[in-house]
């Protein structure tokens, strides 16, 4: 029997999912697999686990575990399921990848998809469970859909060797076609189970133009505009990054600081807001400083994050505002004076947050505050913010994307999906009517796709191809996939794999239909699980396999890190605006290509080209002890170089937890590597990038102008180049191995090193 508090239970009641509890417990009871979509706050990750667990779902055979696809999600899910049953985390506990509470006594486990996917690898009938929920499965996560794959047949499995095993699978949409109309994936449909939400409605207004980079800027403006004029709720705005978050905090913070009364300040030691208000109270010692009359029609010319703090009262506030909910989008009158008669309680949100930082968006502000929380993604559908009436959408999300040519991964700002921008205001109207306040035109919307496609389709697989292999599912293009990646992209993951060692190759018959067929069903290699046990794709990780040899892994975890963040040098071909700045510009390069050359070395290190170079910058800059200052002086990117360091970090933990005995660190003082290791650096990047060879054309062979120092690729007809900020650009090896092609004027092979004997 579960023992709430009598708050909690009232709390609860309100939730509709609770009006569902014996429909879905039935169905629970009488099929494998269920769905359950119902709104986002509706109730169905705090309270679905705690069904289960009260109709007996945790016992000894078994415990009840649920998957995130964030581990945000994952964390504050299973303190607050903890603390609604009046039970320790020892009990509900949560497992993320490098961190958990979980114990002997736990039964019921959050954690993320990924944890469960490499649970599976252990022991595929997972029989640690009675139950698996798998949650947020709209976000269509690449872990979600396979465990999803998975889970169809470990559930019959479990069944038939009499130890039943229950699925649930949720959603917060109603689009579960690919789970329920997929008869590969389930052959009887589950039954669907919609939660009826309260939704209250929520009015959008839309900008009538749409700020082409300047988003947070304008979102700082409505924000300011809406605190001011509008009557009281707490304000949600959604950003889609860590960093953008905390700019938009700061701002806001200087806008509007409050000053913390007696009763809150105790329990809440927020460093942030705190300092805000000590270099408040600052400058209000200060003289008033008068400024000058700023054009408020261009807040361009204001510094972002100076100076706001101080400035005068000076024009009124809007006309007559709050009566006309439509505010507008332009920012006229929203200047950024501050105001701390008119507090506002800025907190930020986004996954990587400590969890103590989380749970304050879920208590109740300050009296005499609003609430605004500033957050990416993870507040759309995964953490219902209580008490939010107005929201502020940026409409962009930060996504990945991958580089077809070298397959490498990278973080971009995108537009979001109708779908999703329609969740993100639903936020708006969860306690009382709301109002979302999007900041593109209703025109850009009606641009937008209509769903997010699945994460599947546009990556990518050979990363997961090697995991499936390692969970000896050899051949993928039967494995039940609620949406499945393409043929093609099916055959070139397996084509790499092979050639990277990680599978087997398949023996050579005559018939090409049969060798097409084995070639999508090859084995795994001793290799190959080394390889999926690295978090990198399977390029890097063979890299890494390989790092073992002559103490070369430091190197090696250097290289990986540095080759997977793009473009570690600052651009300084860029036009100059100025005599002066062109000069300045001129001064700079000259620097950075004499930096290049000593970072390139000398004799056998030459042959290591670019990567040497790369190799050097990670190690100088990394000496410096990473600052901006070394950053800018020598034509480095510090937010590459800050990734780089991160990276390396992990890096090292992950080869450290897979061969313990190699006990690696990173050392902020790596001499060079050595003749011996430069060699076998060379070997093990050759090893890794074998498919990226480079023929340097003969003069012989020379017919056609066009092929003048150009070099010939086993993927393509027309000729590449060595680029001519390459340190190679004037050796010109016969064979040299690259990173990635770009085009720009020209083919150019980046990141080139030499690869021919000596
Ligand atoms: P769903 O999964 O359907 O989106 P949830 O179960 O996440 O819904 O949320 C149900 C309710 O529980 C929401 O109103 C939310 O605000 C509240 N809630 C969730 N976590 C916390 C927490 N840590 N503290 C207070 N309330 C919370
Ligand atoms: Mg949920």
């Amino acid at each position: 029997p579960v023992d709430r508090l009598p708050e909690i239970q009232e709390a609860r009641l309100k939730l509709p999912v609770l009006a569902e509890e014996q429909v879905i417990m039935e169905a629970v009871r009488e099929n494998p697999c269920v769905i359950v979509c119902g709104e986002t706050g509706s109730g169905k990750t705090t309270q679905v686990p705690q069904f289960l667990y009260e109709a007996g779902y945790a016992s000894e055979s078994g415990i009840i575990g649920i998957t995130e696809p964030r581990r945000v999600a994952a964390v504050s899910m299973s303190q607050r399921v903890a603390t609604e049953m009046n039970l320790s985390k020892r009990v509900v506990s949560y497992q993320i990848r490098f961190e958990g509470n979980v114990t002997d006594e736990t039964k019921i486990k959050f954690m993320t998809d990924g944890v469960l996917l490499k649970e599976v690898q252990k022991d595929f009938l997972l029989q640690k469970y009675s139950v698996i929920i798998i949650d947020e499965a709209h976000e269509r996560s690449v872990y979600t859909d396979i465990l999803i794959g998975l889970l169809s047949r470990i559930v019959p499995l479990r069944n038939k060797k009499g130890m039943p095993m229950k699925l649930l699978i949720m959603s917060a949409t109603l689009r579960v076609e690919d789970f329920t109309d997929n008869q590969k994936l389930f052959r009887t449909p589950p039954p669907v189970v919609k939660v009826e939400a309260r939704q209250f409605p929520v009015s959008i207004h839309f900008n009538k133009r749409t700020p082409l980079d300047d988003y947070t800027g304008e979102a700082f403006h409505k924000t300011c505009k809406i605190h001011r004029m509008l009557p009281p709720g707490g304000i949600l705005v959604f950003l889609t990054g860590q960093a953008e978050v905390h700019g938009l905090c700061r701002r806001l913070r200087k806008a509007f600081p409050f000053r913390r009364s007696s009763t809150t300040a105790g329990e809440d030691d927020d460093a942030e807001n705190a300092e805000a208000m000590k270099k408040f109270k600052k400058s209000k010692n200060k003289k008033p400083v008068s400024l000058p009359q700023i054009d408020l029609d261009n807040y361009s010319a204001l510094p972002v994050d100076e100076g706001d703090e101080d400035r005068e009262a000076g024009i009124d506030d809007e006309e007559d505002g709050g009566s006309d909910l439509d505010i507008g989008d332009d920012p006229d009158n929203a200047e950024e004076k501050a105001d701390p008669s008119n507090p506002l309680y800025v907190l930020p949100l986004y996954s990587l947050l400590a969890p103590e930082q989380q749970a304050k968006v879920f208590r109740a502000p300050p009296p005499g505050t609003r609430l605004c929380v500033v957050a990416t993604n993870v507040a759309e559908t995964s953490l219902t913010i209580p008490g939010i009436k107005y929201v502020v959408d940026c409409g962009r999300v930060k996504k990945r994307f991958y580089d077809r040519v070298t397959g490498v991964s990278s973080f971009k700002v995108t537009w979001t999906s109708q779908a999703s921008a329609n969740q993100r205001a639903g936020r708006a109207g969860r306690t009382e009517p709301g109002h979302c306040y999007r900041l593109y035109s209703s025109a850009v919307f009606g641009d937008f796709s209509l769903f997010s496609e699945a994460e599947i389709t546009r990556r990518p697989v050979e990363d997961l191809v090697l995991q499936m292999k390692d969970l000896n599912i050899d051949k993928v293009v039967n494995f039940p996939f609620p949406t499945s990646p393409s043929m093609e992209a099916l055959m070139a993951a397996e084509q790499l794999l092979i050639s990277l060692g990680a599978l087997k190759e398949p023996p050579h018959t005559g018939r090409v239909k049969d060798m097409e067929k084995a070639r999508l069903s090859c084995p795994i290699t001793p290799l190959g699980r080394a390889m999926a046990s690295f978090p990198v794709a399977p390029r890097y990780a063979k890299m890494l396999a390989l790092g073992k040899q002559q103490d070369c892994l430091p190197y090696v975890i250097a290289l990986v890190a540095a080759m997977t963040v793009r473009e570690i040098f600052e651009d300084l071909n860029r036009p100059a605006g100025s005599e002066d700045e062109n000069s300045k510009l001129v001064q700079r390069r000259a620097r950075i290509a004499q930096m290049k050359r000593l970072w390139a070395g000398h004799g056998a290190s030459l042959l290591l080209g670019d990567l040497m170079v790369m190799l050097g910058a990670v190690g100088a800059c990394e000496f410096s002890g990473c600052t901006p200052k070394f950053c800018e002086e020598n034509g480095l990117r510090y937010k590459a170089m800050v990734e780089i360091r991160k990276l390396r970090g992990q890096l090292t933990n992950a080869v450290n937890t897979v061969c313990p005995d190699v006990r690696l660190f990173v050392d902020p003082k790596m001499a060079p590597p050595n003749e011996n290791q430069i060699f076998c650096l060379r070997q093990i990047v050759l090893a890794g990038l074998g498919d990226h060879l480079a023929r340097r054309v003969q003069v012989e062979d020379l017919l056609d102008p066009k092929w003048k120092n150009g070099y010939k690729t086993c993927l393509m007809d027309d000729p590449v180049f060595i680029h001519p900020s390459s340190a190679l650009f004037k050796t010109l090896p016969d064979f040299v191995v690259y990173h990635e092609i770009l085009e720009t004027t020209k083919m150019y092979m980046k990141g080139v090193s030499a690869a021919e004997a000596e």
